[in-house]
Order: C-alpha cells, then structure tokens, then sequence
C-alpha cells in the first residue's frame, strides 16, 4: 500500500490527479464496504467529494499553490461536525442531525485541499472498544475478518486499513484512536492534550477527548498533525507544543512493568530491543506506582462528563431523546454518570477519581524526568471474535493501558509492532506533555 506522502507527491506531480484519487478509493468502498467483505467503516459517503477532487485538479492545472493535503481522501469519525453532512455519532439519536458548522480540524484540512470522503462509523456516542454498539451496524477488522475491529473510532481504523481513504480522524477519550488502530494494524495518534482543537467534537468526556490522526505511516502522521495542531481561540483548552528540532542520538526509552498477554509483552520488548540496536538506544526501568488505577480514575470522570454533556440531546434542540433512543451501554453511563455525580456521593466517585488523576498526572511527569518516552503495548489482549459473549468489565479492560495517556493529558500513538496468531498488535510511545512532535520522531524509528 502507498503512504498518503509518496501519493501526495504523485497529485503534485500530476502523475494522479485529484479525481481518479477519490475515484479509486470510492470503487474500493463501492466494492466491499455495504458490499463483499462488509467492512461497514462508512455511515455516510461525501456526496461532492469528486466535485471538491476536480477543483483540486484545477488549480493544479493552472498552476496555482495548493495545499498540504491536496487531493488526499481524509474519512472523518461521525462526532466530528463537517457541515452538510451527518454527525450522528452512530446513534439512533442524531440519526438525522446534519451538521451546520464545520469543526477547527475539518476546516484546517479543507484549506490544506484535502477532500472530506465520508462520514466514518463508530461505537455509539464513541461509548465502546469493539465497533459492536454503533446503531448503524458492526464494523468488521480488514485485518482479521472475524475479529472486532477495537474502538471506537472503529470506522476511521478500518477505512484506513481497507484503503477506502488515505487518512482519517478519529477521537480518543481513553483509547479509541490507538485501540482499533492496534487492532487493524494501522498508526494511530492521540495528541497531547490541548494540541489539537475539540471545537466542533461532539464531546464524550471534555477532560479526556482528543482527536487525533489514523493513517498507514507515520510519516503521514506527521503530515496531517502539522495541519490540525495548534492553538484555536474557540477552545481554550488548545496550546502551543514544543516544536524546536530534537536530536535523536540519546534517547531513553522508559520501561514499566504492565499486566498484558506474555506473547504481546514479549512482541513489543523484541521490538524496543531491535531499535535501541540500530540506533545506540537505552531503555530504563521506570515506576508509575499507581499505573493500575487507570480504569477506576477514567470512568468515574468519563460517566459523569458523559451524563453532563448528554443532557443537551433532550428531544427538543437535537434529534430525539437520548435516553429513549440510545442502547444499553450509552444507557449504563448516563444512570451511572446521573447516579455518582449526586451531591451526596461526589466526594467518593468523581472528586477522588479527579484526586487519582492529578496523582497518575504527577508520576508520569516524574518519569519523563528520567527517561524521553515510555513503551508498551497498546491493548493488553488480542481482540475477541464476533459472536464471543464479553462483560463489560472485560470490554472496559481492554483499554487499561490506554487511558494512561488521557489521564496525564500526554502524547501517545499506537505504530504495528507484528502479527500474533495473523492478527496485528500495536505498540503504544508515550512522551511528556507537549512533546508530541518528539513522540513522531522517535515512532519513525520503530515502523
Ligand atoms: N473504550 C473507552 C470507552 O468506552 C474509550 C472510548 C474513547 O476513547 N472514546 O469509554
């Protein structure tokens, strides 16, 4: 498969134009995504997108400039609002709410000539690991046909690894871009939190949400990150990132103890091992003493954020009501979220979960003191088999070690480290906050 930069190149160039592009892709989706293998990564497909392709070509032909992401087929998660087209976060709530507004990232994109190709499918609210909850059918794993695909930016995951676009967007709360990433054996980055603007997210925890690239190199990581990121007056939650050059010849790679499958465990230390020979790394072990506490801190705030952000879809302003019209898990968090934020219990679920966030926060930046980034996988487990009955506990374990990451509000990607049983496993870098374009530099070595 090409990476998005060396197609980039060929649109330039004019060896592709612009059009034949996303014709190519919207056979291939044509082909096999309603279609033969029904991967079911798109909800809703661009109806203008050959129209926006041609200007591209246009320009090009006149030799006008044109942008960083010219002629490239960009899939977004359907909680990303792109106006004209549906943001229905996969529910049967917003089923028929069209956007009115583009969000910050579709905006910068558009600018940059980039051709918005569809609406991606997703876990329902972006409630989910598994692609298994969205209203508008299960999202099956290009790379393993009978295996979930992870989520929840199920969608924006499987697309990329179809090749139905050439990058997508997706959102990451407590893992839901490096999840499916990991799982269809595609790159997939969470930005630090505050590099990139939420502005025109449909939010699932504002304390916790980012979005983020998914793509097929790092390289093209790199390329659509340097487009979306940055400081945005309509989210102040949006600052700048270090981005002084950094040499790459000393650099420590921080080892932490972590419960994951052996095999997967063993995959990733053979891959760190490889690169710190190439390159003259070192690795140093690190503690994150409360790294187990993940899961409890993340969805104390997750329920209640959710259940606060949820309370606009009350059947008059958006869609329908959601607590009519949703399913089981998006149900569980909004009486849960409704139950734990009480006056009566906020000291003991939401106030102590903020309290073990601030700690996770603190002794992960005590370790970047010591070490550059810090390795290990990225999901604990192989994903499981369409049909296997899970609890949602064992459905919330699979995000253990990606909720770290939202927690301390830190940079992290998920990059393919190799093949268990047939089915891909990721690798998770972490750096410090704002260090993401470090984060970027240092996953080349490891592709
Ligand atoms: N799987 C996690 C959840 O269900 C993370 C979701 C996300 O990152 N959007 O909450």
């Amino acid at each position: 498969m090409i990476t998005s930069t060396e197609k980039l190149k060929l649109i330039k160039t004019g060896k592709l134009s612009a059009e034949q592009n996303i014709k190519n892709f919207l056979e291939k989706i044509e082909k096999d995504d309603k279609k033969g293998k029904k991967i079911n990564a798109f909800i809703q497909l661009n109806p203008n997108a050959l129209l926006e392709a041609k200007e591209v070509d246009n320009k090009l032909k006149k030799g006008k400039p044109t942008g960083k992401l010219a002629g490239l087929a960009i899939a977004i998660k359907s909680n990303i609002n792109v106006k004209g087209l549906n943001a229905s976060c996969a529910s049967k709530t917003l089923e028929n709410y069209k956007a009115g507004y583009n969000a910050e990232v579709v905006e910068k994109i558009r600018k940059e000539d980039g051709i918005i190709i569809g609406m991606a499918n997703m876990d329902e609210f972006a409630c989910g690991s598994s692609g298994e909850t969205s209203a508008f059918g299960i999202i099956k794993n290009p790379a393993s046909l009978d295996r979930i695909p992870g989520g929840s930016s199920s969608g924006s995951a499987a697309c990329v690894a179809a090749d139905f676009c050439d990058i997508s967007l997706g959102s990451d709360t407590g893992g839901s871009i490096r999840n499916p990433a990991s799982h269809c054996g595609v790159v997939g980055m969470k930005p630090g939190y505050g590099s990139v603007s939420r502005y025109g997210l449909i939010d699932l925890s504002m304390s916790l949400d980012q979005i983020g690239p998914i793509a097929k190199s790092v390289e093209d990581i790199d390329l659509i990150f340097n487009v979306i990121k940055g400081k945005d007056k309509r989210d102040a939650t949006t600052r700048d990132i270090n981005d002084k050059p950094r040499k790459l010849d000393k650099i420590v790679i921080g080892a932490v103890k972590v419960s994951a499958d052996k095999k997967i465990q063993d995959l990733i230390d053979k891959k760190i091992k490889e690169v710190c020979k190439k390159r003259g790394w070192k690795t140093q072990e690190v503690s994150i003493e409360h790294i187990d506490l993940g899961i409890q801190t993340y969805y104390p705030i997750c329920y209640v954020e959710f259940f606060s952000g949820t309370r606009k879809f009350d059947g008059r302003r958006y869609g329908k009501k959601i607590e009519e019209s949703c399913g089981k898990e998006v149900l569980r968090r909004i009486l849960g979220g409704a139950e734990i934020c009480q006056s009566e219990f906020s000291d003991r679920y939401y106030k102590k979960a903020l309290d073990a966030k601030k700690l996770l926060e603190n002794e992960f930046e005590n370790a970047f003191r010591k070490v550059n980034c810090i390795i290990f996988p990225t999901v604990p487990r192989l994903p499981h088999k369409f049909g296997e009955k899970i609890s949602f506990e064992d459905m919330y374990n699979y995000d253990t070690l990606t909720v770290l990451a939202n927690i301390a509000e830190i940079p992290a990607i998920s990059i393919p480290a190799g093949l268990l049983e047939g089915v891909p496993v990721g690798l998770q870098i972490m750096c410090g906050r704002g260090e993401d374009l470090l984060m970027l530099e240092i996953s080349k070595e490891f592709e």
